[in-house]
């Protein structure tokens, strides 16, 4: 099968001139022309495995079956899956071809795990419709998480509508100079806030979930707090509370953890102090939100992953 028939005409056309994300760099993936997020118009995954560290409601009490795609529309200075997610990285592109990707996702969902996690998605949002399709067509309906940095346009979002059950977008910043230098996207603070919003519109403040108390269908935001820019923080949560809604179910992560790329950086080279994260907290509650998660001060040691090993989490 040519690789133009796994996609929809209009998916196709979009990676011929690639205009996926708001990078736009007309790049023609299925020439291995590579943009921005270094990636042609293959599978680009590079590692499709249990993961049980997400939010307790959405990992379960089995875990939730992440695929972790590689390269990223973003280059955030302190990524914490740097290991797949630079151009240029050894660990990439492991499973690269649709047929081996659903051979290893039905794998885990026949061990009693029903949702499956795109994890990086910005940027292969033609494969990840493509995968929903194939599993579908395998008699196979699971739960499905959009798990993005929400550097997505509106419009993808928008045609996700109905394929999607889960939304998990970050968001980083509302700064633009802030996002500008650790993340090298000026326009992130207003495009993120977009997708955000498109989200909410499909999903609302309610997080359905079933017997078990696991996520069916909803939105969950996340901001993970960098060491350093506990006000940037608070600006989000503020953002997030009139521009959607203090109800929606958030989840503020204290797990940031140096990689050796920032180890030397004036700020990012530490972990965050315990004041700091609490002042985020002080203030999530005083705008009134009441759904969702906290962590633990010593989060960070659980959080890293190794993408050398065949379970990178475990
Ligand atoms: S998906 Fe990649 S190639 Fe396409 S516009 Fe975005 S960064 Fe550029």
């Amino acid at each position: 099968m040519e690789l133009q028939d796994l996609y929809t005409k209009n998916d196709s056309l979009i990676l011929e001139n690639c205009t996926l994300c708001p990078r736009e760099c007309h790049a023609d993936r299925f020439k291995s022309q590579v943009g921005y997020c270094g990636m042609d118009a293959g599978m680009n995954i590079s590692s499709v495995c249990i993961h049980r560290g997400e939010e307790p409601s959405i990992s379960g009490r089995n875990g939730i079956c992440n695929v972790f795609f590689a390269g990223c529309n973003l280059h955030c200075l302190f990524c914490q899956n740097h290991e797949i997610s630079r151009p240029g990285t050894m660990i990439r592109n492991r499973v690269v071809d649709l047929n081996t990707a659903i051979d290893q996702i039905e794998k885990i969902l026949s061990r009693g795990i029903n949702t499956v996690g795109f994890v990086s998605p910005s940027h292969v949002v033609p494969q990840v419709k493509a995968l929903i399709m194939a599993l579908n067509s395998h008699g196979l309906k699971p739960i499905t998480v959009y798990n993005t940095n929400s550097y997505d346009k509106y419009e993808t979002i928008h045609d996700l509508s109905g394929l999607i059950d889960i939304y998990l977008p970050d968001y980083k910043y509302v700064t633009p100079e802030l996002s500008s230098e650790f993340s090298d996207a000026f326009d992130y603070p207003q495009v993120a806030l977009k997708a955000i919003k498109e989200m909410y519109y499909q999903k609302g403040s309610t997080l359905r979930t079933d017997e078990n108390g696991q996520v069916e269908n909803g939105l969950l935001i996340r901001h993970l707090v960098l060491p350093g820019h506990a006000e940037e923080s608070k600006k989000v949560l503020r953002k997030i509370a009139e521009e959607l809604s203090p109800g929606v179910h958030l989840s503020l992560m204290s797990q940031y953890h140096p990689t050796w790329e920032v180890r030397e950086h004036s700020v990012l080279g530490r972990t965050l102090y315990k004041a700091e994260y609490e002042a985020v907290v002080e203030v999530m509650e005083d705008l009134g939100f009441r759904n969702g998660w906290v962590q633990d001060m010593d989060s960070h040691q659980n959080f890293q992953p190794d993408f050398s090993r065949e379970s990178p989490f475990e």
